[in-house]
């Protein structure tokens, strides 16, 4: 019988992080090199963790009818959306440059 080794726990792992990140059809270990990824990852994941938040609260607000507080949290949550978004684009358009070859201009952009 052979053990199941350190490469069924990675693919575990990578499972977790696909799961984490939705439908991700290349995640940052591909370009593990490149900090613009790491960097777009990291605000990517915060937006998402700050727009699931919002939600939660707004739907709270919602259930104790507290209509100021619907009307703030549904600007912010709102906002928090349209940050995820962005972002989720800026990833897809710098993923885009790294296929196309043109990752060496882009990383040379502030050391
Ligand atoms: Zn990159």
């Amino acid at each position: 019988m052979r053990a199941l080794g350190p490469f069924y726990r990675e693919r575990v792992g990578v499972s977790f992080a696909t799961m984490a990140g939705s439908s991700l059809e290349s995640c940052t270990c591909m370009y593990a090199s490149c900090k613009e990824c790491h960097e777009l990852w990291r605000q990517y994941s915060l937006a998402t963790v700050t727009h699931i938040q919002l939600a939660d609260r707004l739907r709270f607000a919602a259930l104790q009818n507290d209509l100021d507080l619907i009307e703030t949290l549904t600007v912010e949550t709102e906002g928090a959306e349209k940050t995820r978004t962005e972002l989720r684009e800026s990833i897809r358009q710098h993923e885009k440059s790294h296929k196309n070859g043109m990752f060496q201009a882009a990383s040379q952009s502030q050391g």
